[in-house]
């Protein structure tokens, strides 16, 4: 004999899961934030601290031992440059992305 209420569940479970993997398809991969790096120069005493804390190896030091931002792609944000500098002396916020009129006009 068959059991119509199990069937049902089965059917039912079933369809949910589908729903679940289409709508676990259809979540968008999130976009990778660009973020602006300014080191103020007049502030900067070059103690390098912002790039010995810098996990990605954005920011750089030239020979002379002042900072300089060697890839702000590798940016994360992560902020901790800015924490760290003891002069206040580098900034890191997001680039504002423009939108579709902005490109427009
Ligand atoms: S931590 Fe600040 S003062 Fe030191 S090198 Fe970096 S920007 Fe300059
Ligand atoms: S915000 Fe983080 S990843 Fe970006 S430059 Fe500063 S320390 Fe490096």
């Amino acid at each position: 004999m068959i059991d119509e209420s199990n069937t049902k569940n089965t059917l039912s479970d079933s369809g949910a899961e589908t729903t679940a993997s289409l709508e676990s398809s259809q979540k968008k991969i999130p976009e990778k934030k660009d973020y602006q790096i300014d080191i103020f120069r007049d502030w900067c005493k070059s103690c390098g601290i912002c790039s010995a804390f810098c996990p990605r190896q954005c920011i750089q030091l030239d020979e002379s031992g002042s900072p300089f931002v060697k890839d702000s792609k590798l940016c994360s944000g992560c902020g901790w440059c800015e924490v760290h500098c003891p002069d206040f002396a580098i900034s890191v916020r997001q680039k504002r992305r423009r939108t579709t009129r902005e490109n427009v006009d």
